[in-house]
């Protein structure tokens, strides 16, 4: 069956300073490594085509461009980034009525490459796949995933030359923090107020002006922080051109769940401060809405009352997190309606395991079975954190459904990347079908819930993608 997409494009409608128009730049043999035919039907696409997910057709009603922004790396600000290596083909409206980017990811260079090459190769192009969709399938907004395609080219990395890929990567849109600073820093109000007005009517039709905006996008963003915090995940890169307008996870780089927990566990390899480690996330996540504070202020007259509502937005965003993690950590642990006297009994457990080093995922997996205790050192300390937490009578069912059996591990992933490399898909597709059953995984893929063992531990995350 030929391909259909149903584009209905805005971006693209929106006056030139906000993108650059242009195609993808052809490989020279599109091949299906993945196809995510769920989510295809869920955007209305019938059939497919590696050719236009390789980018060598631009398919009917496409309005294919790579979008300007800028942002804070590592908190220092960068005047200009944008699509570097990605191109909108354009947008669809999905079967709920949510309209949704399509967008290739490693699809060429742009006049936004900078230094790069505007390709991917194929080790992050299946990691951000699998990931995207691990998270999907645990309840986290994210952008997703609906092709990888090889491109029979090398990419050329540190690690000498690699073969090539292409995502297509499926995002309620691709507005960033940094889409918002970019007009802002060059004081280009005008393109600001645009922005706005879109960025409102798109996400949060129901914020009132700018201000409104900033007060919606620090909620969704509390809730996305304690999200990731209650499943162990790392983002790794928080720079402001990776933080959505919509709530969406996106921009899955050197991230990574946590095997053994520790507040402090970094990743990337990039990251030699420990700025985006795991526990300063949610001061991050606040950060970044400072940012967009700082920007949406350009479009208000009376600008000193504007800082002060601004500010006062931001300062709550803690409060939001904090309820947030509360709600979902109490549900860890069976809470239905945690209170916030229940934060020392979840503390006291988050610190055994930090001491034992206990794995995260299966540790709170394990609560309430016999099995809990093995994955403690100090038996007596967590006997007695048992004891205190049985007298709250936790929920198993409100258990089940916060603790994931399976997360997307480390040394699987690089495992599947090996094997892919080498030709053979079969682990990426195992994989996959595990991670999207977190909650109710068949016993079948017990082998996948394992830790990593000594030799296994995959210590760090490459930005090299
Ligand atoms: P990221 O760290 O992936 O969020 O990317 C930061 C910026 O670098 C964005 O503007 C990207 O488009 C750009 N970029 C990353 N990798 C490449 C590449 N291989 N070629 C061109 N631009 C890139
Ligand atoms: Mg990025």
């Amino acid at each position: 069956m030929s391909l259909h997409i149903p584009f209905d494009n805005s971006y693209a409608t929106l006056p030139d300073a906000f993108y650059t128009r242009l195609h993808p730049t052809p490989v020279r043999a599109a091949d299906t490594l993945a196809w995510n035919a769920a989510l295809a039907a869920d955007l209305g696409i019938t059939g497919q085509d590696p050719a236009v997910f390789a980018g060598n057709t631009v398919p009917d009603g496409a309005a294919p461009l790579a979008q300007l922004y800028s942002g804070h790396q590592f908190g220092s600000y960068n005047p200009q980034l944008g699509d570097g290596r990605a191109i909108l083909l354009g947008e669809v409206i999905d079967q709920t009525g949510v309209r949704r980017d399509i967008q290739l990811k490693g699809s060429g260079p742009t006049p936004y490459s900078r230094m790069g090459d505007g390709r991917a190769w194929l080790g992050p192009v299946l990691r951000e796949y699998v990931v995207s969709e691990a998270m999907h399938a645990l309840g986290i907004p994210t952008t997703r995933a609906l092709a990888a395609i090889a491109t029979g080219e090398p990419v050329l990395r540190e690690q000498g030359p690699l073969p090539g890929a292409v995502l297509t990567r499926v995002a309620a849109s691709h507005l960033r923090v940094g889409t918002f600073q970019i007009f802002a820093h060059r004081g280009h109000i005008d393109e600001l107020r645009t922005l706005t007005d879109y960025a409102i009517a798109r996400h949060h039709p129901e914020a009132d002006g700018p201000l409104g905006l900033l007060a919606a996008v620090c909620q969704v963003q509390a809730e996305l922080v304690a999200a990731w915090m209650s499943v162990g995940f790392i983002h790794g890169v928080m720079n402001t051109d990776n933080c959505t307008v919509s709530g969406e996870t996106i921009d899955y780089g050197p991230c990574a769940f946590m095997d053994a927990y520790h507040e402090g566990r970094v990743f990337s390899s990039i990251d030699q401060m420990g700025r985006y480690a795991y526990g300063n996330q949610p001061r991050i996540a606040v950060w970044n809405m400072a940012q967009l504070a700082t920007a949406l202020i350009q479009l208000m007259d009376d600008k000193d009352a504007a800082i002060e509502q601004a500010t006062a937005i931001v300062h709550a965003m803690p409060g939001q997190v904090q309820a947030a993690w509360l709600r979902r950590f109490g549900a860890k642990i069976g809470l239905t309606e945690p209170r916030a006297e229940d934060q020392p009994l979840i503390e006291g457990l988050l610190a055994l395991m930090q001491a034992d080093g206990a794995d995260f995922t299966n540790a709170f997996a394990a609560l309430g079975t016999d099995a809990a205790r093995d994955h403690f050192v100090d038996r007596d300390a967590f006997d007695a954190w048992e004891d205190k937490w049985r007298k709250l009578k936790p929920d198993a069912e409100v258990m089940a459904r916060a603790n994931p059996q399976i997360i997307p591990r480390n040394h699987r992933i690089e495992e599947m990347i090996e094997a892919a490399v080498g030709g053979d898909m079969d682990p990426f597709k195992r994989l996959m079908d595990a991670l999207s059953q977190p909650y109710d995984l068949p016993a079948t893929f017990d082998d996948l819930r394992r830790p990593p063992t000594q030799d296994e531990v995959v210590p760090a995350t490459f930005c090299g993608t």
